[in-house]
């Protein structure tokens, strides 16, 4: 049983619980996403992070050169090699990769990315950002083959070899839907999906194909990627996505388990 499992880059994510509940599990893909570390990064390289909203209402990482920058530094440099290390200290072989690195994760450079800014919507023509068209499953594979765990993050990387930024999210959807995963994790900092985004109690127990798109008008800001990519998982045959916490104990065994929001 294949399990994809992305654990979050946000304030208030852990990992320590994930790894620990990763070693002795065969078949596993760990997927990794880094904001705060992107942002402590672009900060201390003087180019503080911004984000923008699309006209959708979606809100993403503004990458302009500058901020790929420290995408690329905070993601392949530092929380990649930190979770490989980690797994290592756990007994488990890891190796990090990200979708530049045999060109696992191939994209298209995004050409119509746009922000409302004071009310009007303007195009953001220096954006370095793509969307995943295909990932090499058969590298992934390989290494679950020789009993390592690949451990895979942002960014991406084009035909012609232009590095840039995807969602974290949309990586793991796609890792798992190449994969055909019997299940998707999207470990964050919050329990699940909530009812009311300040009651970390009004946990939703599940969202099924239909409600769907009350799901997406519920969430706000970045909670809305991880909707989009679990639907965008189940449309591509992933049995079922669970959203659930990063923090407790055994974070991997409880989603599996069902604790959290089950996308079916
Ligand atoms: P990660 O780095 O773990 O992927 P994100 O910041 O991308 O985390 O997404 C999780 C955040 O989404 C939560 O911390 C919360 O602030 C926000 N959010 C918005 N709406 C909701 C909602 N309805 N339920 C849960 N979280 C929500």
């Amino acid at each position: 049983m294949t399990v994809v499992v992305k654990v979050g880059g946000a304030v208030g994510n852990a990992s320590d619980g994930v790894l620990d509940d990763l070693a002795g599990r065969p078949d596993v893909v760990l997927v990794h996403g880094g904001s705060e570390e992107i942002d402590r990064l672009a900060a201390a390289l003087g180019r503080p992070a911004e984000h923008f909203t699309s006209p959708s209402g979606v809100v993403s990482r503004r990458c302009d050169a500058g901020q790929l920058e420290a995408v690329v530094l905070a993601l392949a440099g530092s929380v990649q090699t930190r979770l490989v290390a980690g797994l290592g200290a756990r007994g488990v072989r890891a190796v990090g990769l990200s979708g530049v690195d045999g060109r696992l994760l191939l994209a298209r450079r995004k050409t119509g990315a746009r922000a409302v800014v004071d009310g009007h919507v303007v195009r953001l023509a220096d954006d370095l950002s793509g969307t995943i068209e295909q990932v090499d499953a058969g590298l992934l594979r390989g290494l679950l083959g020789l009993g390592v765990v690949p451990v895979v993050g942002p960014p991406a990387v084009t035909a012609e070899g232009l590095v840039v930024n995807v969602d974290a999210d949309a990586v793991a959807a796609a890792v798992a839907a190449a994969l055909g995963a019997e299940a998707l994790l999207l470990l964050t900092n919050v329990p699940g999906l909530l009812r009311d985004p300040d009651d970390p109690s009004s946990v939703l127990a599940s969202v099924r194909h239909a409600e769907f798109d009350a799901a997406v008008d519920l969430a706000r800001g970045r909670m809305k990627k991880k909707l989009l990519a679990a639907r965008a998982a189940l449309d591509a045959g992933v049995g079922r996505v669970v959203i659930a916490s990063s923090r407790p104990e055994r974070p991997v065994r409880r989603a599996l388990a069902g604790e959290g929001t089950v996308c079916s």
